[in-house]
């Protein structure tokens, strides 16, 4: 009998790897105890949110008391939430928003959803910087879209001719994250500055034909996570063609309250009369969200301008490649995020994953997230678990050279 959609009774059983990694790890944990395995596999943030949740979460109780306190809301999120996030977003992006020019989401990962439901036709493409998050093929796939990836240079910085090669007249929109999940690549003013000039030509040629822009996504959720004096430069502003999105799952460590948000540039919403965001807004509703939670909107506006404590991932980011170098394993240092994306030493990636797990280490292969021949490391753990991980590296390396 078959209960689902062809397209899902054909990726039953594909499970994502990082998926698969993270059963692997609970089975070895229950074997030998969790002190026992170096769980390098999920990106969950275990940093405690801010001292200032705690007071927050209080008010929040007692405000949620009252009648409606946790009712619905409109669907583009509370109006003193959309407003506070209207000023953050200001002043992180440089560019003055209003509370109409965004939408409160369930994490970055609805908000590009909504995007794509928005937006996307059978057919269309999203281009890629590859490696890339895994989700986004699924994201952009619900509704007909198709993911082209693009292959980054060696040191994972951006292939502006090999992009802009890329463009067809299906393309919808140009993806790129940074601080980068898997690889830790800050992406330079330079670079998106080409980026959104390869979007405005494109689009000026376009806009002759009559025919449906092309955006540029920033997906931003490791925003603060920039290390080295690190700059993240704000993508907005460079193009009217600009959405951003971003959430609070990293920075403040809320991954599981769900709380996010997708912003857009000004004068696209005076261009388009407003169109893309209320459809934004509908389909944040239809899609069955509704509306995001109140408990995490609320939060979020009370501490969206305080972070986790950031020295801590610093402090891991340089042990773990200390770790990496003791046992010989070549990288590119993280300039942001929590990753490390390392070579695998032979060059099979899946063989040293296998090697690591003999260890009792879990990593994740890199053909996964597109690119072969690396693992992706997650340093959301203790750094007492990568000091213990070192001599596993050493022998693992060793055993697949
Ligand atoms: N984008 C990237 C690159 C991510 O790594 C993640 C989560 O790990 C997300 C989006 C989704 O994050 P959330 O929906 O929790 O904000």
């Amino acid at each position: 009998m078959q209960t689902v959609t062809n397209e899902f009774q054909d990726a039953a059983g594909k499970s994502s790897f990082i998926r698969k990694m993270f059963e692997k790890g609970l089975e070895l944990k229950q074997k030998y105890g969790a002190d026992a395995v170096c769980d390098f596999s999920l990106g969950n943030p275990d940093v405690p949110p801010p001292a200032a949740a705690r007071a927050a979460l209080y008010k929040i109780a007692d405000d949620a008391v009252q009648p409606l306190g946790l009712g619905y809301c409109p669907n583009a999120g509370i109006p003193a939430v959309r407003a506070r996030m209207a000023d953050y977003l200001s002043r992180q992006q440089g560019l003055a928003l209003t509370a109409n020019d965004l939408v409160m989401t369930v994490g970055a990962a609805s908000a590009l959803v909504c995007f794509f439901r928005a937006t996307i036709a059978e057919g269309d493409e999203v281009i890629v910087p590859s490696p890339y998050f895994v989700e986004y093929g699924n994201y952009c796939g619900h509704f007909g879209g198709v993911l082209r990836p693009v292959p980054t240079r060696e040191d994972f910085t951006l292939d502006l001719d090999a992009i802009a090669a890329a463009v067809s007249p299906r393309t919808r929109a140009i993806l790129v994250n940074s601080p980068n999940n898997p690889t830790g690549t800050v992406y330079s003013r330079a670079e998106l500055e080409a980026l959104a000039a390869l979007v405005e030509k494109v689009n000026a040629a376009r806009g002759e034909k009559g025919e449906r822009p092309l955006f540029i996504l920033s997906d931003e959720p490791y925003r603060a996570f920039a290390y080295d004096g690190a700059d993240v430069p704000a993508i907005l502003p460079m193009t009217k063609f600009a959405v951003v999105v971003g959430s609070f799952s990293k920075t403040l460590s809320l991954a599981g309250e769900r709380i996010g948000y997708l912003a857009v540039n000004p004068a696209l919403t005076q261009l388009d009369g407003g169109t893309l965001m209320s459809t934004l807004i509908l389909v944040n509703r239809t899609l069955g969200s509704v509306n995001a939670p109140v408990i995490g909107q609320k939060l979020a506006a009370a501490l969206c301008d305080s972070t986790v404590d950031l020295a801590i991932y610093k402090r891991r980011r340089d042990l773990m490649a200390k770790v990496l170098t003791d046992a010989g394993i070549s990288f590119t240092m993280p300039r942001g995020a929590f990753y490390f994306f390392p070579k695998a030493p032979g060059g099979d990636d899946a063989k040293f994953v296998d090697a690591l797990l003999k260890e009792r280490i879990l990593a994740v292969p890199g053909a996964g997230f597109g690119r072969a021949g690396h693992i992706r490391l997650s340093c959301s753990v203790d750094e007492k678990i990568i000091a213990r991980s070192a001599e596993g590296f050493k022998r693992a390396a060793e055993a697949c050279r």
